[in-house]
């Protein structure tokens, strides 16, 4: 990362707000998943222990520019402390006096956490006025929300604007991962991309095809490229304006595209459905296709147990339920094997993972869904695009 870290500043007694990215699910006042606070931790404890104050800022879910009980940190403060094991004192607002006077007061030990930022019209606007309330709280400006770098808003862009800036330690180890697979990545390469929508994806294939040795395809995306090849694909999602793309796509891959040999389909997308496995070329009509079939899932495994480097984004295929599930899990268990390097991007790639408890075997899991694609497709995310270079 050519990014000033947080690493290269002078701590000792500065107050340092950080924008961290909890934007978690909650669940009747509790956090049902704590992954994205868990990740942020490093980065805390490191300011802990150089000396630093940490004013902690994020948004959670999309209140709308104005305050929203659903919305309130409460739950996050609490499982923030419990995995912090240091006090965290929640405000119920994100500026103004009272914010002001309660990090002054701080007594040298844990953290302080502001209340929900878009509770705030100005935050996703990046409004100057609001930016400037902000950057009135602290010395200095730690950005570690990569998840959040994709929107230039005043916790991501309008502080940095105004104040000495850095990358974390998450935001630092997302852009080193997401650069080696993108610039530099052991060969073979072997990308897997799945998910719903071609469309969705474009980018990322097309930016993958630059530089992978093989791109996997998987989920309903895969339709569309049967189609254009003309496969009867009966009632399977297909996006029918994007047929040209899939042909001049599979035209300039030539054999690095590798596309299912099988499918598993359903007459529902539902739990305990009738399902049977046909081959790609032959999905009966009345039917859709829901997985990846075991054929497909043995290829796949060939590729990604030869392969040095892997990128997958998106499920194989409804992963949501279990009678579809068997390609995803498949996939995962095979990256979870290999020695490769390893990075999985994207919510509900990572859901999956998580859900079979392969988290720990994978070399980087990516906080960011939708910045995860941005960055892969080669966009400059303006999150990352403000913080100065070393
Ligand atoms: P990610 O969040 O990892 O980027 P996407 O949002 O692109 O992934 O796609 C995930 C969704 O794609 C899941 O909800 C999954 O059910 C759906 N999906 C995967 N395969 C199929 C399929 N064959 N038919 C319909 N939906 C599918
Ligand atoms: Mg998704």
């Amino acid at each position: 990362m050519n990014k000033r870290s947080v690493r290269d500043l002078d701590l000792m007694n500065k107050r340092v707000l950080v924008r961290v990215d909890f934007n978690v699910p909650v669940k009747d006042g509790e956090v049902t998943d704590d992954t994205r606070i868990r990740r942020a931790l490093p980065t805390i404890r490191h300011l802990l222990s150089e000396g630093a104050r940490p004013v902690l800022v994020s948004h959670l879910g999309r209140p709308k520019g104005e305050p929203d009980q659903k919305y309130v940190m409460d739950p996050v403060a609490a499982r923030l402390q419990e995995l912090l094991g240091e006090p965290v004192e929640k405000l119920d607002a994100a500026v103004g006096p009272e914010v002001v006077e309660a990090i002054d007061d701080w007594d040298g030990r844990g953290v302080v956490l502001l209340e929900n930022s878009r509770f705030y019209p100005g935050e996703t606007s990046n409004d100057p006025g609001f930016a400037d309330q902000l950057a009135a709280l602290a010395d200095l400006y730690v950005d570690d929300a990569f998840g959040a770098a994709h929107r230039a808003h005043a916790t991501t862009v309008g502080v940095a604007e105004r104040m000495p800036a850095a990358a974390g330690l998450l935001m630092e180890e997302e852009i080193d991962y997401l650069d080696k697979v993108l610039e530099d990545p052991e060969r073979p390469f072997v990308a897997i991309l799945g998910g719903a929508k071609v469309s969705d994806k474009l980018g990322v294939i097309e930016s993958l095809l630059g530089t992978a040795d093989s791109l996997l395809i998987g989920g309903a995306m895969g339709f569309t490229f049967f189609e254009a090849l003309g496969y009867e694909i009966g009632d399977s999602l297909v996006e029918d304006d994007y047929l040209e793309e899939a042909k001049r796509l599979m035209e300039e891959s030539g054999e690095r595209l590798v596309l299912p040999v099988d499918v598993v389909v359903a007459e529902a997308m539902e739990e305990g459905a009738e399902s049977e496995t046909v081959a790609s070329d032959g999905i009966p009509s009345g039917k859709m296709g829901l997985d990846i079939g075991p054929e497909t899932v043995d290829l796949f495994e060939g590729h990604i147990s030869g392969a040095s480097t892997i990128f997958w984004n998106g499920p194989m295929g409804v992963f949501e339920i279990d009678d579809f599930a068997k390609g995803t899990e498949g996939v995962a268990r095979a990256v979870a094997e290999s020695e490769a390097t390893s990075v999985v991007g994207g919510g509900d790639s990572v859901a999956a993972v998580n859900k079979l408890g392969l988290e720990g075997r994978m070399s980087h899991i990516s906080t960011g869904g939708g910045a995860s694609l941005e960055y892969v497709e080669g966009k400059e995310l303006p999150g990352i695009a403000v913080l100065p270079e070393e």
